[in-house]
């Protein structure tokens, strides 16, 4: 079993998506290990996006990552961060394929529903910044 860190981004709670988002992440096989509605601060969204601290939509993304509240979660599959990544689909919505939550869910290349971790590494310290200390219950 692996964990992954998803967030159901500012735009997809906005538009009421959450409730759709968390059936088709329990119907995909996944189990919510954790579950939080916060809104990060602008500080709290440029620290978590610091890896595109040059990239010339950096300031934009972290305005939007705080423009509201999201949901943070852990979820726990095998393979969770490739099976997430997947069922998120590609960054773009209007490239991602059918049947995934960007294609369905996200509005555009920065309003893109959803987060996932990129790899085991970025999984821990993402888990590990938003759910400090957690006991994920079994
Ligand atoms: P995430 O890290 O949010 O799961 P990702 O790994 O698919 O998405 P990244 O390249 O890490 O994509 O980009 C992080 C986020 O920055 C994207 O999800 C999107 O919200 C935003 N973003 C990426 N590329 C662009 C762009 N060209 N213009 C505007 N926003 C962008
Ligand atoms: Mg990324």
């Amino acid at each position: 079993m692996e964990r992954t860190f998803a967030i159901i981004k500012p735009d997809a709670v906005q538009s009421r998506y959450t409730g759709r988002i968390l059936q088709c992440i329990e119907e995909s096989g996944f189990t919510i290990r954790a579950m939080q509605m916060r809104r990060l601060s602008v500080t709290e969204a440029e620290g978590f996006y610091d890896v595109h601290r040059a990239r010339p939509f950096f300031g934009s993304l972290t305005q939007f990552m705080s423009s509201g509240p999201c949901v943070v979660m852990a979820l726990e599959a095998e393979h969770a961060i490739a099976r997430w990544r997947m069922l998120m689909g590609a960054t773009d919505p209007a490239k991602a394929d059918v049947a995934t939550l960007r294609k369905e869910f996200g509005a555009s290349i920065e309003h893109n529903a959803t987060h996932g971790s990129d790899a085991p590494e970025t999984a821990a310290y993402e888990l590990g910044y938003f759910f400090p200390g957690i006991e994920f219950s079994k």
